[in-house]
């Protein structure tokens, strides 16, 4: 346990420094970026051990793993910890693929869902968010990938074209507020295209939405393009807790 909470600080220590790093090759403050770390596949133990050095702001694409996780965490922090007041309390956004039967479960534990893409789950999270008395920070997520856009396959994500009216249907909920855009650059090309028209998109939302500002784009693979392209959030999973999952 000594050796993955020492592996886990030089990880996360690692990390911030690339995103200095490219905050400052961009003319950008590095507090401009948010870093959620991306906690899928990965025990409460490593979450736990985030949030003792400070890193409260986690990421899941599982609803199951998600809930399971979230409530341990919670528990694990009322219990074992002598100074309960130094950990911060985590807040999680859920960044899959979001089916609208665990909306209900979602908004139980989410801070922010980064995955939103059809209006059929903008009302299903509002319904939610209302009944649970949450606000939830809701990020439009747009599909970058123009093949995946054609045939109506990839991995989540609204065409760009409906961006706008994605973005006026959460504008207008009750328990939604909107953050931005988010999006996870194509596989197998190179990012930065794909992140210019990321930051040509995230341009028109705040013509029509001013205080939609954030824009949640870069992986472990493309934070520093991400970064160049105006990300203010980046999710960062094998970069901090590594490349295949451990057992317990
Ligand atoms: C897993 C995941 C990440 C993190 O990816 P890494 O390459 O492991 O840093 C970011 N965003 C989404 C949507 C993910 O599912």
């Amino acid at each position: 346990m000594a050796d993955r909470a020492a592996e886990i600080a030089a990880n996360l220590a690692a990390v911030r420094e690339r995103i200095a790093a490219a905050c400052a090759a961009a003319g950008r403050g590095a507090e401009e970026v948010t870093l959620v770390a991306v906690t899928k596949f990965r025990p409460a133990s490593d979450v736990l051990e985030l949030l003792r050095l400070g890193q409260r702001v986690l990421g899941e694409n599982r609803d199951q793993e998600a809930s399971a996780k979230a409530k341990e965490v919670a528990e694990a922090l009322v219990s074992d910890f002598a100074d309960v007041a130094s950990i911060p309390a985590p807040e999680w956004h859920f960044i899959g693929q979001l089916q609208t039967n665990k909306v209900k479960s979602v908004v139980s534990y989410a801070d922010v869902v980064e995955s939103v893409d059809r209006l059929s789950l903008v009302a299903a999270l509002d319904k939610a968010a209302v009944r649970a008395q949450r606000e939830i920070r809701a990020f439009v997520q747009v599909n970058l990938d123009p093949e995946a856009v054609r045939d109506g396959s990839g991995r989540g994500g609204a065409h760009p074209e409906e961006v706008l009216e994605l973005a006026d249907a959460v504008a207008g909920t009750d328990a939604l507020r909107l953050a931005g855009l988010m999006a996870v650059a194509p596989l197998g090309s190179p990012p930065e295209p794909a992140f210019e028209r990321l930051a040509a998109l995230a341009g028109e939302l705040r013509g029509a939405h001013p205080d939609a500002v954030s824009l949640s784009a870069g992986m472990s693979g493309d934070l520093e393009a991400a970064v160049a392209a105006g990300a203010t959030h980046v999710r960062i999973g094998t970069a901090l807790l590594g490349g295949r999952p451990r057992l317990r």
